[in-house]
């Protein structure tokens, strides 16, 4: 996600690494490849326009102070500036005082409605009883679509009667249903267009008038580009929106609709799909987005993946390691085990905000066979040596060697993929020490 402005992020600021002072035409110079790089990835112009201006009023007359240098500064506001247009902190879905809660959801043909009205039926069914109802009745295969995927994620439905060819009186009906099998909360799934179409619009205020939701959400496919500002700012205007849900987060989306969608709109995104099943879906946080785009990776994402993978003490004993920065050869042989778990490698090397990550771990050739050798020959250290490593030299070297049954050379091997490790580790741990997890770059 997001390939190409992570790495033209990533050069805007390695260019103004290593300079002292900023002057102004360094911050013109940065200026002009930020705005190459929103516009490169779809981002609407008068969004664009508002960042640089933003970015330019706060870096001009800054004075740059000794311990910060340019590219840190610049850095920073960049992401505090991503951060403002994608909307600050996560906004959850309302609930009504007074049941039931309706969502309805709009968009365009294929943005992900359906899909969508089931993953927040079923993130909703922890303290909730949702019900999601068929409005589309355009789409010949929606109202089986949303039939199939409610019964596989365990969730009520309701549709319309054979030939019916009312959404709205469906929309009315599922009120009663929803009171008969006590769900108190009701999703609409409605009709979408290839485009926007006025026809659609009609029945959709009709919709909103008959059912009066509590939330109102535009759907929208993170892969299209201009055109969602305008989707956004069409379906605004007649309906009111009240938030925003981006599909489709874990293919190639350039960013467009994920840094204009909000600006446009003047709502918050509350939600990210990310996959097409129906449990792929996130609060969306622009801290984390933006933290992806400028390429510091998704640091929450991950700590979120590797608590799910490990035991209550091996978080402990990473944390201590982490807080103290004495990274073990224990603490290694507990990493590479807990990185065989974590699952695919390019997902978590994705997510790893450390420059030269994915290079190290790919080093590390994580297959089960070198796993069991690594194994072996930390086991045939003495404790003292796996907690002092600096301390194995050439004898030692050969003893354990010999002991777990490997060389000289695959035991240099370990201890050389150990110290790339432990300054990792390092530059995590700094990280994560820091506001949000997040750390800027030298
Ligand atoms: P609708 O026409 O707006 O109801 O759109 P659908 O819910 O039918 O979705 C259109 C296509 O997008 C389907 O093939 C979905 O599986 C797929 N889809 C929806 N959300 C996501 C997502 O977050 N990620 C991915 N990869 N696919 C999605």
């Amino acid at each position: 996600m997001f390939d190409s402005l992570k790495e033209r992020f990533e050069n805007i600021f390695a260019n103004l690494r290593g300079k002292g002072k900023l002057t102004e035409e360094d911050i013109n110079i940065a200026l002009r490849e930020v705005r190459r790089a929103l516009l490169e990835a779809d981002v609407n112009f008068k969004v664009v326009k508002d960042v640089v201006e933003a970015i330019r009023t706060r870096a001009t007359g800054r004075q740059v102070v000794e311990s910060v240098t340019p590219s840190q500064l610049i850095f920073t506001i960049v992401y505090e500036e991503l951060v403002r247009i994608m909307g600050d902190a996560p906004v959850p879905l309302a609930v009504s005082p007074k049941p039931p809660t309706v969502y309805m959801m709009v968009g365009l043909q294929g943005s992900g409605k359906t899909t969508t009205s089931v993953k927040i039926a079923r993130r909703m069914l922890k303290g909730h009883k949702p019900l999601v109802v068929a409005c589309d009745l355009r789409r010949p295969a929606a109202v089986d679509q949303l039939r199939v995927l409610a019964e596989k994620a365990g969730v009520p439905f309701f549709g319309p009667e054979p030939g019916e060819r009312d959404a709205v009186a469906v929309a009315k009906k599922s009120r009663a249903f929803a009171e008969s099998r006590l769900c108190d909360l009701i999703i609409l799934d409605t009709a979408g267009r290839l485009q926007l179409d006025d026809e659609l619009m009609c029945e959709l205020e009709e919709m909103k008038s008959a059912s009066e939701p509590t939330e109102i959400l535009l759907v929208v496919d993170s892969m299209t580009g201009q055109e969602a500002v305008n989707v956004a700012d069409a379906f605004n205007k007649r309906l009111g929106l009240t938030g925003v849900v981006l599909t489709k987060l874990d293919g190639d989306a350039r960013g467009g609709p994920a840094l204009a969608v909000r600006a446009a709109a003047g709502v918050p995104i509350k939600l990210a799909g990310c996959g097409e099943k129906t449990e792929d879906l996130e609060l969306f946080d622009a801290r984390r987005m933006a933290q992806r785009i400028i390429g510091m990776g998704d640091m929450e994402g991950l700590i979120e993946k590797v608590q799910s993978a490990t035991s209550e003490a091996d978080i402990e004993r990473m944390t201590q390691s982490l807080k103290t920065n004495r990274f073990t050869l224990e603490d290694m042989l507990v990493q590479l085990r807990q990185i065989q778990k974590l699952g695919p490698l390019e997902k978590v090397v994705e997510m790893l905000p450390i420059p030269g990550a994915s290079k190290a771990l790919k080093d590390a050739e994580i297959d089960p066979k070198r796993m069991k050798q690594t194994e072996a020959i930390i086991l045939s250290m003495t404790p003292k040596e796996r907690r002092n490593p600096e301390i194995i030299k050439g004898g030692r070297r050969r003893r354990i060697a010999e002991g777990s049954g490997t060389s000289v050379q695959m035991v240099n091997q370990l201890l050389a993929q150990y110290e790339q490790m432990k300054g990792m580790m390092k530059t995590f741990g700094k990280m994560a020490g820091g506001r949000g997890g997040f750390k800027m770059p030298r």
